[in-house]
């Protein structure tokens, strides 16, 4: 291998300027992120729209530091929750590394709306029960809404706490009565539904209300309560999912099989949502659903 000719010098020079220049049009959009300016999201967009700009050649981490709430622990950790290598830079991302980061920035970003009712959806074995069990326990003053159910306890449920455990009539009877602000059968098999008067009596008092139901239960909420903030819950991966669902261990082969079905038809609905929350740690996901619910005070309220 025959060594390179050397740049001639006029070149280096050049070259050595056009560095300088670049880095400064880094340094100016790290800028524009950290004095909120511009999103994260606009600086990805624009670096995934043009290789050659200075959006692009900006790395993943240096981005993500940028963000005034976001310190360096945090964004190592939503690095590697995200698969993407420290080094990396943004116009350096591989296709399904974009969806991600996008779908991580969108949901990071103040969302459009905050509201004190706020829905948690997500696909099978997300881990919704979790989130919303961590929520119950941290969060003591937001109203975890206990549905009515047709299907049986498992052990350990308590009537009244996980669920309204209740029969075919009683829940006919609540449907013709109005008393459910949705309700679907789940998984082919039992009904689920929200009984209203507890919701509209919390959120009456101002206090903050979850609901952590299906996506059908969710579109039903978007429907009567447009005001409503719709969380969908992410996996970190599919694979993840995948292994989220199977580790279960507490269904069929075909079950499973079925689920796993069902999860990419419910992956699918992500983006009728309003924000997106990635599933990696249990008490961050719950700390990002809390805070939507920051309803800002009135002015003149008191504190
Ligand atoms: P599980 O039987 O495992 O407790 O819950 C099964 C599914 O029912 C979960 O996806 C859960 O989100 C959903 N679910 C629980 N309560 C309600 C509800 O009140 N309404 C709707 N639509 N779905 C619910």
């Amino acid at each position: 291998m025959s060594a390179r000719p050397e740049p001639p010098e006029v070149d280096r020079a050049a070259a050595g300027r056009a560095a300088i220049a670049a880095r400064r049009a880094r340094a100016a959009v790290k800028r524009a992120v950290a004095d909120r300016s511009r999103t994260a999201l606009d600086v990805a967009e624009t670096a995934w729209a043009d290789a050659a700009s200075a959006e692009a050649g900006l790395r993943v981490r240096d981005l993500l530091t940028s963000i005034p709430t976001l310190g360096p622990t945090r964004v190592a950790k939503a690095m590697r929750a995200l698969g993407i290598a420290e080094s990396k830079r943004v116009g350096g991302l591989g296709v399904r590394q974009r969806a991600r980061l996008r779908h991580w920035l969108a949901a990071r970003r103040a969302p459009a709306a905050t509201s004190r009712l706020v829905v948690l959806a997500g696909p099978t074995a997300v881990g919704k029960g979790t989130v919303s069990a961590y929520i119950r326990e941290h969060y003591p003053d937001v109203l975890l809404s206990v549905s009515a159910t047709t299907r049986r306890p498992r052990p350990g449920e308590i009537d009244g706490v996980h669920y309204f455990f209740v029969d075919d009539a009683e829940f006919d009877r609540m449907v013709g009565a109005g008393e459910l602000l949705e309700w679907a059968v789940v998984h082919n098999s039992y009904r689920y539904g929200t009984p209203r008067p507890p919701v509209d009596r919390a959120l009456a008092e101002g206090k903050r209300v979850l609901l952590e139901i299906d996506l059908q239960g969710a579109r039903q909420v978007r429907a009567s309560m447009p005001e409503a903030v719709l969380v969908f819950l992410l996996p970190p991966s599919w694979e993840e999912l995948v292994r989220r669902l199977v580790g279960r261990g507490t269904e069929s082969a075909e079950e499973q099989a079925r689920r796993l079905e069902t999860a990419k038809v419910e992956l699918a609905a992500q983006d009728e949502f309003d924000v997106r929350v990635v599933n990696s740690e249990v008490g961050e996901a719950a700390h990002e659903v809390v805070d939507l619910m920051l309803v800002p005070e009135a002015p003149g309220a008191p504190h």
